[in-house]
């Protein structure tokens, strides 16, 4: 891995209730190690919990995050949503957005775009996901698809020093099944480096998404170039999730 901080975000989507806190304590007492290894912990549960979250991890070095967000910035007749602001003055720091499961519950990369500008107005930190489905990748066309996710979801964005990256093939996101290693080492040099270019920045941060777990965690972690790692199913359980981020250091 690099020998910038490494980023662990734990990606609940619709799980848990108020009583999925009562295991936090153990990732709040692991966080203080945060500095020493050098890694940053952002727990995205559920709008619903957010606010209980916030309270819990107060003292902690843990950032939250939220799953997604409105694309109007402040507020409006927009029943059942929540608006970037509202996360904002919660004391959110993080939004994910493009995220596969939310492409396919409707966010097109023109949304998208709009939901990037307005948490760019709002100063949120923003967990952009892209990826390409099993058809894509079988038909040769993953660079293709994830060119266009990026230049269509930051057409006209100047400034992405808020944006953390992740490449999360749908074909991994839950099924146990991962990208070959020098492939996906492939993947994200040819990302970080249509990125970089693109936007006259260097320092790109891509995480990887799909399948993470603490057994497959020691191969991804020799991949030197990726920024840290979406978890979805593993975060969801404190332990599991604190042994993928102990296995990456050692
Ligand atoms: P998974 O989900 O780890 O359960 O595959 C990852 C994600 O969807 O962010």
């Amino acid at each position: 891995m690099t020998n910038n901080y490494i980023y662990f975000v734990a990606n609940w989507k619709m799980f848990g209730g108020i009583k999925s806190l009562n295991s936090l304590g153990k990732v709040i007492k692991f966080s203080k190690l945060s500095k020493k290894f050098k890694f940053k912990l952002i727990y995205c549960p559920p709008y619903t919990l957010l606010s209980p979250f916030i309270k819990k991890i107060k003292k902690s070095q843990i950032s939250l995050g939220a799953q997604n967000c409105h694309y109007i910035s402040d507020s409006g007749a927009y029943t059942g949503s929540i608006s970037p602001e509202m996360l904002k003055s919660l004391g959110v720091k993080y939004v994910i957005l493009g995220h596969s499961e939310s492409r396919s519950d409707g966010d097109t990369d023109y949304i998208i775009n709009r939901k990037v500008r307005s948490c760019n107005k709002k100063k949120l930190k923003i967990i952009f996901c892209i990826g390409e489905t099993l058809k894509e990748k079988r038909n040769g066309l993953t660079h293709q698809v994830l060119k266009k996710q990026i230049s269509k979801g930051l057409e006209g964005v100047k400034n992405i020093n808020n944006i953390l990256f992740a490449y999360e093939p749908v074909w991994s996101i839950g099924t146990g099944v991962i990208p070959k290693l020098p492939t996906l080492r492939n993947d994200i040099n040819i990302l970080k480096s249509f990125i970089s270019k693109k936007f006259k920045k260097k320092n790109i941060k891509i995480l990887y998404g799909g399948s993470v777990n603490s057994n497959n965690i020691k191969d991804l972690k020799d991949i030197s170039t990726l920024d840290g790692f979406l978890v979805g199913g593993a975060s969801q359980n404190a332990k599991k999730f604190i042994d993928i981020v102990k296995k990456t250091f050692n």
